[in-house]
């Protein structure tokens, strides 16, 4: 998928601020934060967004998430944080890689959505 940002990032041929990598998993710094802790996680596996999950990928999502919380724990999210994963239009999904937002810091974060 040459075409796609995180794809490339996973490649290294577009640089990232990165957290933790393996054979299945990148973490990296969001670009733009929008909270003192601001990092992605994503398998390196491209798949498009979360509708496109299937029973193939239960083992990497696993290691997605639980990889996820780890590095939570470890840059600063100790009492919480929020995990989102936008998804489709509606989702306002703008990368189209699956990726897991977590976002936290010393402060509560603002409410979820507005009404
Ligand atoms: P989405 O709206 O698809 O859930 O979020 C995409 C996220 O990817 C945004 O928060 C955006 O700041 C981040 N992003 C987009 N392009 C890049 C990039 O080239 N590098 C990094 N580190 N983050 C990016
Ligand atoms: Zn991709």
């Amino acid at each position: 998928m040459s075409d796609c940002i995180f794809c490339r990032i996973a490649a290294g041929e577009i640089p990232a601020k990165k957290l933790y990598e393996d054979e299945h998993v990148l973490a990296f710094h969001d670009i733009n934060p929008v909270a003192p802790v601001h990092f992605l996680v994503i398998p390196k596996l491209h798949v498009p967004s979360m509708g496109e999950l299937g029973a193939e990928h239960v083992e990497l999502m696993g290691r997605v998430m639980t990889t996820a919380a780890r590095l939570a724990r470890e840059n600063g999210c100790g009492e919480g944080y929020r995990t989102i994963i936008n998804t489709g239009r509606v989702g306002r999904q703008e990368v189209y890689h699956l990726h897991v937002h977590i976002l936290g810091g010393p402060e509560v974060l603002p409410a979820m959505l507005k009404r």
